[in-house]
């Protein structure tokens, strides 16, 4: 009980206690903004957790922000390929927001870009980006984060929301799966 799958050793990356810590600090940054009728949009999958700490750490911080869901699929990886769709959009009011996009990591860059022109387009009055995990050796596109956790290290992580192939997300913490060679 308890225990990851016997197949797959899981070690921590960052364990509950430090991600708790710091997503704590990514609130007071995002409160340290002063928004204008703040908009959390949360991307689907993967952030769903990151998303549900940081609104209540930014009810600590005395915010009451709206929470809405973008859900983004990307599809090809490489240079080259790569295109993002949506499969669920924004339903609130955009314009004249200040804008807080969500996301569990910063990789190529093309899912955050492509949602922050998307939301920009619909006339938020700002668009900034959390994400809780950057993986900057990996950019393909000309993006940042505003808020940013962890700068990662270029290795494939699970846990707090995050999976392989649809397994690990209920992990408290994130880790990296260990191989034998
Ligand atoms: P990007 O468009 O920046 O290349 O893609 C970022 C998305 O790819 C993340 O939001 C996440 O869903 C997924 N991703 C990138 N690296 C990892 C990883 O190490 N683990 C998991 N589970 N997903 C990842
Ligand atoms: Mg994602």
């Amino acid at each position: 009980m308890g225990e990851p799958p016997a197949s797959d050793r899981i070690a921590t990356l960052y364990s509950a206690e430090t991600i708790s810590d710091r997503v704590d600090a990514l609130a007071r940054g995002i409160a340290a903004c002063d928004l204008r009728e703040p908009l959390i949009v949360a991307v689907l999958k993967g952030s769903f957790i990151f998303a549900a700490d940081l609104i209540r750490a930014l009810h600590r911080q005395g915010l009451e922000p709206e929470i809405d869901f973008i859900f983004l699929a990307s599809y090809g990886t490489g240079t080259t390929g790569g295109t993002v769709e949506i499969l669920r959009d924004v339903e609130s009011a955009i314009e004249g927001r200040d804008v807080v996009i969500v996301d569990d990591i910063l990789d190529s860059g093309r899912t955050l870009l492509f949602a922050k022109e998307r939301l920009a387009a619909r006339g938020a009055r700002s668009v900034r980006a959390c994400v809780l995990l950057d993986k900057k050796a990996r950019r393909l596109e000309s993006v940042t984060a505003d808020f940013t956790g962890f700068e990662c290290p270029n290795r494939f992580v699970v846990g707090y929301g995050m999976d392989i192939a649809n397994r690990y997300r209920e992990l408290p913490f994130i880790g990296v799966i260990e191989t034998d060679d």
